[in-house]
């Protein structure tokens, strides 16, 4: 497919990104009104939507879209992004303003363009082309837009949730739902290769801690509680989990062997077979490493104000990320292991993983067929676990099947997620409206 610059998507794109729809974990932090900006711009651009669907507004700013079928013969779709964006780190470094939406050398400026508003504008592109042309789905449809998924709460549940029991309380399954995750990307030769996240690692915060009486520096008697902690970070640190390949890590590595060469070809095509090899090469490779086990990384560390105070409290907090088959629980009852006398830990966020979806669906196939319909015979499909988290956890009681896949091909003119110069080509746009709207009828 050879995508062209569609003038009017973009238009509205860069209105969308000069919202300001900054999240915090604290809603009265948030600019709500910014919210409320981005709502009416939807409500302008994209009004078949908003006349044909019941919409239910939850939370300060969630958004659930619902057309329902007269005869519906298929189980329910619902196209998922989030609607709020992370901080603009140093404004100093940015070219142009972050929510200005720039136009610049055919780049979209901003924060949010890549993370991910450029979703959110290419489902409700899709769905308002479709439904402005008269055509109804067979299925109930839901658009589920959510408000923090960057954050987590501190002083409540978090939108998705909310968002969540909303389809909880009318009792709808939704039978395969989209979100954020993965992209079409460029392989060797010409080749592309869609990355379809069929399940994540579940992101929860486990903080090791000591609490003691404090006291002045000069009399610390046999240690401190900054040592006791210390030490069972070193031995947690030094007792990774072993590795394990869950099925879908193993679908992962058959698909990805259609686009390495030599020994990885080799390793990947059967990874039970060359197990040990695999695993060294894991050592080396971070995000190999994180697809085989959970992982533990202590991120945030707080002790004592003064040099010549004795900690009252000293707490680690490590962002532990649990692969399919551990718990919480069980986790738990693994680090106990290492922690020395008066060292406690506790579950600070997060929940158990949710299970994966298998590339052997009907809906999975679909998928293959659109992009082959779109992109010809060269592109592959490579099925994988997302090693981050997306809203779509929150969702685990009432979905099926969970493609994180946006249908954007990105290539290095983009500038990344998070970081400061945020940027999409506007040609990259329409890529994923069409990917969207050609879904929609093949459902
Ligand atoms: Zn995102």
């Amino acid at each position: 497919m050879k995508v062209t610059k569609d003038k009017k998507m973009t238009a509205h794109f860069q209105k969308i990104i000069q919202c300001a729809t900054i999240s915090n974990e604290y809603g009265n932090k948030v600019d709500w009104r910014e919210f409320g900006k981005l709502h009416q711009w939807l409500q302008k651009f994209y009004p078949t939507i908003y006349r044909e669907f019941r919409l239910t507004e939850i939370g300060e700013a969630g958004l659930q879209f619902c057309f329902k079928a007269d005869n519906p013969v298929k189980e329910p779709l619902m196209l998922m992004a989030h609607q709020d964006v992370v901080e603009v780190g140093d404004l100093a470094q940015w070219t142009y303003d972050p929510f200005s939406g720039e136009l610049v050398d055919d780049c979209v400026y901003g924060r949010g363009t890549t993370d991910c508003k450029h979703l959110l504008a290419a489902e409700m592109e899709a769905v308002e082309d479709v439904f402005a042309s008269g055509w109804r789905p067979q299925y109930d449809l839901y658009i589920s837009l959510g408000f923090g998924e960057e954050i987590y709460r501190a002083d409540g549940p978090d939108g998705a949730r909310l968002l969540c029991q909303n389809l909880q309380a009318e009792g709808v399954t939704i039978g395969c739902t989209f979100d954020e995750g993965g992209s079409i990307v460029h392989g060797k030769d010409d080749t592309l290769v869609a990355r379809i996240g069929l399940g994540e690692k579940a992101c929860v915060n486990i903080e090791i801690y000591k609490d003691s009486a404090g006291g002045h520096a000069s009399k610390p008697g046999l240690g401190t509680a900054l040592g006791a902690v210390a030490k069972a970070i070193v031995d947690i640190e030094t007792h990774p989990y072993p590795y394990r390949l869950i099925p879908l890590a193993e679908a992962q590595l058959k698909a990805a062997a259609a686009v390495e060469d030599g020994d990885k070809k080799r390793i990947y095509q059967e990874p039970k077979k060359y197990w040990e090899e695999l695993c060294a090469l894991a050592r080396q490779n971070p995000e190999l490493d994180a697809m085989l086990h959970t992982t533990f990384a202590f991120t945030m560390a707080q002790a004592s104000n003064q040099p010549n105070v004795l900690p009252s409290h000293v707490g680690m907090t490590m962002s532990c990320r649990i692969l399919q088959g551990d718990t919480i629980e069980s986790v738990m009852q693994y680090l106990q292991q290492f922690l020395p006398e008066g060292v406690r830990m506790r579950h600070v966020s997060g929940e158990d993983p949710m299970p994966t979806s298998t590339p052997d669906s009907d809906d999975y196939r679909t998928v293959e067929r659109v992009l082959h319909t779109l992109y010809g015979k060269n592109i592959t499909l490579v099925p994988f676990l997302m090693l981050g988290a997306t809203d779509t956890h929150y969702y685990a009681p009432v979905v099926r099947r969970v493609f994180r896949f946006d249908g954007f091909l990105v290539d290095d003119r983009w500038g990344g997620a998070h970081q400061v110069n945020e940027r999409i080509p506007a040609d990259a746009l329409p890529g994923s409206k069409q990917f969207f709207k050609t879904f929609l009828l093949e459902y």
